[in-house]
């Protein structure tokens, strides 16, 4: 198994056409080692969830090659693209994007429902990750009966419900109190250091402090 959980080489991203282009990324070259914590952060507007988005093959570049485990992006076909994304990454947005009729259970179930899980393990399974994050006693709540940290730790549950290898947070704790920004990242140390491969996009110093590796983007480059 290779070292390298992400690489890319020369990736761009334009937004739009003709007088109304935006240059998102301008050339990111970067490494991501397996297993490692990594901290994206750099000015709003600069490129991070553009980044974000194209090394989980959320979105597909403009130029250059994204390598996600060992697999080219830019080769697969619609198809093959969402099953490496469901098979290999779990998303976390700043905004938990939790269905409020839903209970927390049922929120992660509906992320194995995509993958195939069979029916009869998806409850079961998603039992398991709540109490993981801490939320045995919410199993059965609604996200409006959960704080904001609540809700994101429900998130990052349904981001775990295939077992990716890869974690990709957007601002997680963007929208939480400090209390629930501790308890956040005490859950993604925690993962971290059971194996997983952590990418973050971040504003808060705090969480920059805490990771392996920072990369900064200004203007569609990495930094340094
Ligand atoms: P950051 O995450 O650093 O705030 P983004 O990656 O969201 O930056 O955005 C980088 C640039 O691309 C910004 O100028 C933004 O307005 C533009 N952009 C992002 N998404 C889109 C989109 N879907 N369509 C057009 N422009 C976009």
């Amino acid at each position: 198994m290779s070292e390298v959980m992400v690489s890319t080489e020369g990736l761009q991203k334009v937004y739009g056409s003709g007088n109304v282009r935006t240059h998102a990324l301008r050339g990111v070259e970067l490494s991501i080692r397996r297993g490692s914590f990594v901290a994206i952060v750099g000015p709003s507007g600069h490129g991070k969830s553009t980044l974000l988005n194209l090394i989980g093959g959320l979105d597909r570049p403009t130029g250059g090659k994204v390598y996600l485990d060992g697999v080219d992006l830019t080769q697969c076909h619609d198809k093959e693209l969402a099953r490496v994304r469901g098979n290999k990454v779990g998303f976390v947005f700043q905004f938990f994007n939790l269905l409020s009729s839903l209970t927390a259970s049922e929120n992660v179930e509906v992320a194995m429902m995509f993958a195939r899980v069979k029916e009869s393990i998806q409850k079961k399974r998603a039992e398991e990750l709540l109490i993981l994050l801490g939320l045995e006693e919410k199993i059965g709540a609604k996200p409006f009966e959960l704080s904001g940290g609540q809700q994101q730790r429900v998130a990052i549950a349904r981001a775990l419900a295939n077992d990716p290898e890869l974690l990709l947070m957007d601002e997680p704790t963007g929208n939480l109190d400090s209390d629930s920004e501790e308890e956040v990242l005490g859950q993604v140390s925690r993962l971290h250091e059971g194996g997983k491969t952590v990418v973050i996009v971040t504003h808060n110093l705090r969480i920059a402090d805490r990771a392996e590796k920072v990369f900064e983007i200004r203007d569609g480059k990495v930094m340094g």
